[in-house]
């Protein structure tokens, strides 16, 4: 199989291979939460699970109505010899690394846009005020989310003029490692050390969940921790702090709303 095959291959089968990677994770950490996960968070799921996967139902609905896609900007741009990879004249292995890395870091912004601009962090906080962090919590956004940042990501993906390829790749790893950075698991020292020198892992992503501002403020990478390195935003704690640390929000206006209506009026009440 040349480079071509294997590429038309993964495009034949991307939004299989995406549900797939996201499911399959879902399931696979869901059970591994179960078997090695820690007491406090997972005591609780009755009370958060209808509400996490009612809104993650709505946003897979919402994903799937949205009439274009950061794949498709990227297809327009590579037929258009459109965006600054491409003005470069950047070589094509070099492009998709470049590419790749560059989807992470718009990522990154947008993460960090939702946290420090108040009307987007209203709208974010349905996210982070989950009173405890499971694989339920992975998807449970506000859809407006989906909707504000599909526009940013899809003009940046144009306007860098990242390969389709670069695309089709992280977003299988996007689908695969959330459930995992949600997972209310720890890992063994060794391999959090390993793995968090290249990707989030549950550890990074706890912190990210933590009521403590200068603590949320920080792990905006879902994928790559690069980015979080180079902008002075990346955050370790030791196992046992970890363990300590609560999850969710003090704000009172989010302070646990437990209802799907709940969660989709948050961005519209007072606070935070
Ligand atoms: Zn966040």
């Amino acid at each position: 199989m040349t480079m071509e095959d294997w590429q038309i291959a993964l495009r034949a089968g991307f939004e299989p291979l995406q549900y797939a990677a996201f499911f399959g994770a879902l399931l696979l950490f869901g059970l591994a939460e179960r078997v090695a996960g820690l007491a406090p968070d997972s005591a609780r799921p009755a009370s958060r699970w209808p509400a996490n996967f009612a809104l993650t139902f709505l946003n897979v609905l919402v994903l799937a109505a949205l009439p274009v896609s950061g794949l498709a900007a990227a297809d327009w741009a590579a037929a258009q010899g459109f965006g600054a990879l491409a003005w470069l004249g950047a070589p094509p292995a070099f492009a998709l690394a470049a590419g790749f890395l560059l989807r992470g870091l718009i990522a990154w912004a947008i993460h960090y846009a939702m946290h420090k601009m108040p009307a987007l962090w209203r709208v974010h906080r349905v996210h982070h005020c989950d009173p405890a962090l499971d694989v339920s919590t992975t998807v449970r956004f506000h859809p407006l989310e989906f909707a504000i940042s599909a526009p940013v990501l899809i003009a940046a993906i144009a306007f860098l003029g990242i390969p389709p390829v670069a695309i089709l790749i992280y977003e299988l790893l996007d689908a695969a490692l959330a459930p995992f950075t949600h997972a209310n698991l720890r890992l063994p020292a060794w391999l959090e050390r390993k793995l968090s020198w290249v990707v989030a892992t549950p550890h990074l992503h706890r912190i990210h969940h933590s009521p403590d501002r200068t603590e949320t403020d920080s792990n905006f990478g879902a994928v790559l921790t690069l980015w979080d390195r180079v902008f002075g935003t990346y955050r370790a704690k030791d196992a046992a702090d970890l363990a300590a640390q609560r999850v969710g929000l003090d704000d009172p206006a989010a302070v646990r709303p437990s209802s799907p209506a709940a969660l989709l009026a948050l961005p519209f009440r007072k606070g935070g």
